[in-house]
């Protein structure tokens, strides 16, 4: 197979309270997996793609198939690599707080324009905290499996608004869930990509 499930840096349990297990697991062992089997399949009669990352994959707009899986392998592993147990992570530091204090304000100010664009999604999607070449930020969501490369953009944070990321814990309070969310992010690797120590074409 080409591409595989690998385990998440942290345990099932480890964001509780404020992203329970029970949805991790599911969302991990489940979700993402059933992209990790539709592009594997889908990879298996196309073998010029076979050695391409999910990053890569994601940018195929002639492959629709193949595009959407690695979208939704891409943007699942980074939305759960974008959140951390260890408290050392959770608050906003570095270049990129500078970043948003100069673009927003105040980190108040980023979290409530990030928290509405949030609920303003309707359907399936994400919201990003993204950045062009010019490292200017902005927030964005996608739709669906659409990974921010295809607009040129650098990820940053992302949030998973698909239901089945917060249905189990906050039924339909999503607003309950972006304030869970905000309060397990990995800042540090926010931080990281933002300057460019961490690749954003390298999370698979
Ligand atoms: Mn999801």
């Amino acid at each position: 197979m080409f591409f595989e499930n690998t385990p998440l840096p942290y345990a099932y349990s480890a964001l509780e309270p404020y992203i329970d297990k029970e949805t991790m697991e599911l969302h991990h062992s489940r979700h993402l997996q059933t992209y990790i089997d539709n592009l594997n399949d889908a990879l298996l009669c196309t073998p010029i793609f076979q050695n391409r990352t999910a990053a890569q994959l994601s940018l195929l707009q002639n492959r629709p198939t193949i595009m959407k899986n690695a979208g939704g392998v891409y943007n699942h592993r980074f939305y759960f690599c974008g959140m951390t147990p260890d408290k050392a992570h959770h608050t906003p530091h570095g270049p990129l707080k500078q970043a948003i204090t100069h673009h927003f304000c105040t980190i108040e100010n980023f979290i409530r324009a990030f928290t509405a664009s949030a609920l303003q999604i309707y359907g399936a999607g994400y919201t990003w905290l993204a950045c062009n070449r010019q490292k200017q930020l902005m927030i964005l969501t996608t739709p669906n499996q659409e990974v921010p490369m295809l607009r040129g953009l650098r990820p940053l944070l992302c949030c998973d608004i698909w239901e089945h990321a917060y249905y189990l814990k906050n039924q339909n309070r999503r607003a309950a869930y972006l304030e869970n969310w905000f309060q397990v992010v990995d800042w540090h690797r926010a931080n990281a990509l933002f300057t460019g120590e961490i690749s954003f074409f390298e999370t698979d």
